[in-house]
């Protein structure tokens, strides 16, 4: 029995937030929780699940905007980030740029670095550094099941941009080619914004990847 996910849609730019249930122990996981957490608050609540970590993909604030009201909620909640994107969180995210002011109240707790192993109740997750769209970025692999949230690093038909402090268009494509697109065609992408994608579709048809 695998991990499920529910995908909710959440702000503005339309931001995918995942909330990963482990169904043995019924311990939940957040990825990149953005405005109008309380949905994922309601949710969580609903299913009666036990939140055990925030878990980011970079620090933009329409990734991590939701932190602040999760954590304020609930209590000993863990949250991971690379370091590498510690000074992009402690601005805010780059709020700024799109004027908006937004101060993180939280300070994360889990360091993420490439091939870490993260554990949802009896589920692995593998942690992959991806930099280019920001220089902290990562996705986390779920292998079981042939899934990886892929965060701002590639869409379907689109990839991540790169013209943010921080970013790197030769960094993004290095990241892709050597972290993405190594894996089985049939695995799934779950990205930061839009529908879920394949690595073989992706492989196939993406234009920035020919
Ligand atoms: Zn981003
Ligand atoms: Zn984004």
């Amino acid at each position: 029995m695998g991990l499920e996910i529910i995908t909710l849609v959440l702000g503005p730019l339309q931001n995918n937030t995942y909330l990963l249930r482990d169904p043995a122990t019924e311990r939940c996981a957040v990825i990149d929780p953005s405005f109008d957490s309380q949905e994922v608050l309601a949710e969580i609540d609903r299913r009666s699940l036990k939140l055990e970590m925030i878990l980011l993909t970079h620090a933009h604030f329409d990734h991590i905007y939701g932190v602040n009201e999760i954590t304020a909620k609930i209590s000993g909640v863990s949250v991971g980030l690379h370091p590498a994107d510690l000074p992009l969180w402690r601005q805010g995210g780059g709020s700024e740029l799109f004027g908006l002011k937004f101060t993180p109240t939280e300070q994360p707790s889990i360091h993420f670095y490439n091939n870490q192993h993260l554990t949802l109740g009896g589920e692995k997750l593998e942690v992959k550094h991806t930099p280019g769209h920001s220089r902290g970025h990562v996705i986390f692999h779920y292998a079981p099941d042939k899934i990886v949230f892929c965060g701002d690093l590639i869409f379907q038909g689109n990839i991540g941009r790169t013209d943010l402090p921080g970013g790197s268009m030769q960094e993004l494509l290095h990241s892709i080619r050597t972290q993405v697109l190594t894996l089985p065609p049939e695995t799934r992408l779950y990205s930061g914004h839009g529908p879920s994608t394949t690595v073989g579709k992706e492989s196939e048809t993406n234009s920035y990847l020919a």
